[in-house]
């Protein structure tokens, strides 16, 4: 089985001294693909370290999260985005991510609009795809996008709106969900209306599940397979056919050949 994690953070520092044996599993398990989201400088140099030392199974995706903006120093904002433009003519990313809005960081709205907007435009200047945080913000982060040149638009663990994702799907998003699709009934409907071309998987690690059968273990890759097998029992589909096909859209959103 062909398994993908499209958004993990590989870099936060709960994998620290774990990763030799959590990528060791991963492959065991199948795992043929991972993409790491950095959050900050610090993360993207790491990401940027991790992909050189597994390629062709770590792709790195380098931005600035909106949870990070309080914590940037003088003068980093403009050193990460001299970073990312020189890794991307070097041709070492496959996306900007993760970048987005927050609704419960109001009090920073400016600097999280000025920032989200430095990473599109970097986004359009390397021709690559974007992955988005967009708690509470997603029909704005959509309408926003409207005015950006952006190539893909991938929205990370979207939970709503409904009448979003038709949107979304409309536009020709990928979003991507992870163990929650296991036992969450509302992650559970938004797999059951998006077409399996427009899906991919993710854990979203270093984040802890609470539920059954995950119980607040850290996440590592290897959690896809669950994750795969509930889209296959809501999709009513054999698991190999779901995995080939997330396998084949990981290919087509971040243009690169991994099977
Ligand atoms: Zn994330």
């Amino acid at each position: 089985m062909k398994l993908i994690d499209a958004h993990i953070h590989l870099s936060e520092s709960e994998y620290t001294g774990h990763l030799d044996e959590i990528i060791a599993d991963a492959k065991i398990a199948g795992v043929i693909a991972l993409v790491t989201n950095s959050v900050d400088l610090k993360t993207c140099k790491n990401d940027i370290k991790l992909a050189e030392q597994y390629p062709d199974l770590i792709y790195p995706a380098l931005g600035i999260h909106p949870w990070n903006i309080n914590h940037l120093k003088p003068g980093e904002l403009q050193e990460t985005i001299d970073y990312i433009l020189q890794q991307g003519q070097k041709k070492r990313l496959v996306a900007i991510g993760e970048i987005g809005l927050d609704c419960k960081y109001e009090t920073i709205w400016e600097q999280q609009m000025l920032v989200f907007d430095k990473m599109l435009h970097i986004a359009e200047q390397l021709c690559l795809p974007v992955i988005i945080h967009s708690r509470g913000t997603t029909d704005k982060i959509v309408e926003l996008l409207q005015s950006y040149n952006v190539k893909h638009v991938l929205l990370h663990w979207f939970s709503h709106p409904m009448e979003i994702l038709d949107k979304a799907i409309d536009l020709g998003y990928f979003i991507t969900e992870g163990p929650p699709v296991v036992y969450s009934i509302g992650i559970r409907e938004i797999v059951k209306q998006t077409p399996l071309t427009n899906l991919m998987t993710e854990t979203d690690g270093p984040v802890r599940y609470r539920k059954e059968p995950f119980n607040g273990q850290l996440t590592a890759p290897s959690c896809i397979q669950a994750v795969l097998e509930a889209i296959a029992e809501i999709k009513n589909m054999h698991t190999n056919e779901v995995a080939e096909q997330v396998a084949k859209n990981f290919e087509i959103f971040f243009n690169v050949k991994i099977v």
